[in-house]
């Protein structure tokens, strides 16, 4: 049978190893008889998935002691409330809050904290068709921003910040990297706040990481419900409520994965390659279209398209008739899109490079 490759946006691909093991492990965790899915979430037998995936999680962001790992629900989106009912009550009512608008995922979070907060979007790719991060030095930042809030991998539009901002004053950065956490090496003492869905490039959905530094705890609207206030979820380790156990579980498996691929660092190179290979082949003769600057493309999310696009349908049924899956670009954009999180192999995007090669007449 040939191999199949998934390129969706997310939910997406997991490493086959630890789909193999959570199905050893199906009926019977390590001997206790139990399921993950069947365990209370206050037992010794979860307590202690619960803290491995804590604990390595940790590790492989080299995440500061003075940061709480919060893992909830509710997705990204979720998030785009709970960070202004979390953070504006850091300054007099109604607060500000900058943004930098580089695609649909910003743009959805500006929407929503308009709710809670004044917006000021600091800078806008809107008008160059979201190509490329706006250059810091053009941000037109306010004088006391409760929080600067960027979206630092743009799963739709495929555009990647190469850099994380360096603000003067002590506002805060919040960075939702939902489609590109443990992609790449990152200083978290950079940011006030990173969040991410799991579903892109951790494990299930289900599972919404948050990581936030201690003193951004503490400072929610009154209205802030208590199982999204971080504080709370931070005093009970995630456990005010019932967290979702078995995307945990996964995740924990994925984390402990990841460290036998040689951690984040290792997993950047396999990623820079993978993503050489395929924008190489994108750009070789202009059959192919693509939107983004050279310098913002992401390393994780690949939208493209045929010049003749008339023939789209007939370049995804030859795409599946090789086991390339789900590359029909978003819907908001159209084309094509490729995936490619850390859990495609580099044969997956050699033969994804194939395809493309043959059906270009190559
Ligand atoms: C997918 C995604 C979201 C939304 O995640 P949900 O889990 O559907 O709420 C938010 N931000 C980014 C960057 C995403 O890729």
């Amino acid at each position: 049978m040939t191999p199949i490759y998934n390129f969706s946006a997310g939910p997406a691909v997991l490493p086959k190893e630890v789909l193999e093991q959570a199905a050893a492990e199906m009926l019977d965790w390590h001997g206790s008889g139990m399921s993950v899915m069947e365990m209370s979430h206050r037992g010794p037998e979860f307590i202690s998935i619960y803290q491995a995936a804590e604990r390595d999680l940790r590790e492989l962001l080299a995440v500061p002691a003075n940061y709480k790992i919060l893992f909830m629900q509710g997705g990204g989106l979720a998030q785009n409330a709970i960070v202004p009912l979390n953070l504006a009550g850091r300054k007099a009512q109604p607060a500000t809050i900058d943004f930098v608008h580089t695609g649909s995922w910003s743009g959805k979070s500006i929407k929503e904290a308009a709710k809670y907060a004044t917006v000021n979007v600091a800078a806008s790719a809107q008008a160059d068709g979201f190509s490329a991060v706006p250059p810091q030095e053009g941000w037109k930042l306010s004088a006391d921003a409760a929080y600067l809030h960027i979206c630092s991998n743009e799963t739709i539009d495929g555009v990647e910040y190469p850099f994380a901002p360096e603000l003067a004053g002590d506002t805060p950065v919040v960075a939702d990297m939902s489609s590109h956490i443990l992609s790449r090496v990152i200083d978290v003492s950079k940011y006030g706040v990173i969040f991410g869905g799991a579903q892109k490039n951790i494990g299930p959905a289900g599972l919404t990481l948050a990581i936030v530094r201690d003193d951004l705890l503490g400072t929610s609207l009154p209205a802030c419900p208590s199982a999204f206030d971080w504080k709370i979820v931070a005093e009970h380790e995630s456990m005010y409520n019932t967290p979702p156990t078995y995307s945990i579980y996964i995740a924990g498996l994925v984390f402990q994965w990841l460290k036998r691929q040689g951690g984040v660092a290792a997993m950047e190179q396999r990623n820079i390659e993978k993503a050489a290979l395929l924008y190489a082949a994108l750009d070789a003769d202009d059959f192919y279209v693509t939107k983004v600057a050279k310098e913002y493309r992401s390393r994780m999310n690949v939208p493209f398209f045929l010049r003749d696009e008339s023939r789209n349908a007939e370049f995804l049924a030859g795409a599946k008739q090789r086991g390339l899956l789900q590359l029909k670009g978003h819907k908001s954009v159209g084309g094509l899109r490729a995936s490619i999180y850390n859990a495609m192999p580099l044969e997956g995007v050699q033969a994804l490079v194939d395809y493309l090669n043959a059906f270009a007449g190559r």
